[in-house]
């Protein structure tokens, strides 16, 4: 299938690009690093003097384990899930970009722009709420206390592709979306074979029958693409291209 090399093509896809944004940590590290260091000095006093007693030479003049190590082995433990816990437990990585908003948790989970149904303010935090690429409902949130620049990103690019469905008020305290916030990522092509036409849902069954929205990323079969986009861009530049 892949046989059929037509030469170079003409369009050349723009590049997609995304943003990666790292939770800002919410608890001091010295305050981890404090709790984790004594947890581990306390873990390994309780377990020398809990287990030690086990090499003696002879088993039966060995001392009994002092109970009080029992009770520094625990405590230590507890000392360093807690630092473990505290130091790990904060929100979740955010990409914002061409291919719409992502999840870092237990992997990607990516909402494209087309598939987000809303975004609003609530809590001193963006939420979007839609689907991801299986279907399944998904809300992220990005909260300005540890995710700023995410939030930012996400509504200055929604207003831009999507802005019939942001609810957020202009006058809310978001930072402005700094041009060198995040990680900057190149992101491949978006998968459009098995992909159903969002005008006649007709299933794209070779790449070069997809057009795509610029701004939501909606695919379209070539031969159905409507004037505009749901998102409410213009889609006549896409429509009745004829591949020659
Ligand atoms: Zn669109």
């Amino acid at each position: 299938m892949a046989k059929k090399t037509k030469g170079a093509r003409k369009d050349k896809p723009r590049e997609r690009r995304e943003r990666r944004f790292e939770p800002r940590p919410t608890t001091s590290p010295l305050v981890v690093y404090l709790l984790g260091g004594i947890g581990a000095i306390a873990m390994g006093a309780g377990a020398w003097a809990q287990f030690g007693s086990m090499f003696a030479d002879s088993p039966e003049s060995a001392p009994e384990p002092l109970a009080f190590a029992r009770y520094v082995l625990v405590a230590g433990t507890l000392l360093l899930g807690a630092a473990i816990w505290i130091g790990t437990s904060g929100d979740p990585a955010l990409r914002v970009g061409d291919g719409g908003v992502v999840l870092e948790k237990g992997g990607l989970r990516r909402l494209p722009w087309y598939a987000v149904e809303r975004i609003e303010w609530r809590e001193e935090a963006i939420r979007v709420i839609g689907k991801d690429d299986l279907g399944t409902s998904v809300t992220l949130v990005a909260r300005v206390a540890t995710q700023p620049q995410a939030a930012a990103w996400i509504v200055k690019e929604a207003r831009e592709r999507i802005p019939a469905v942001v609810d957020v008020p202009e006058d809310v305290t978001l930072p402005i979306a700094r041009n060198d916030a995040g990680q900057g990522l190149a992101l491949e092509p978006p998968q459009v074979v098995g992909k159903h036409c969002a005008a006649s849902g007709k299933v794209i069954a070779y790449e070069p029958d997809a057009r795509i929205c610029p701004r939501c990323e909606r695919v379209y079969h070539k031969a159905h693409v409507p004037e505009s986009c749901p998102c409410g861009a213009s889609l006549a530049s896409l429509q009745g291209a004829k591949t020659a």
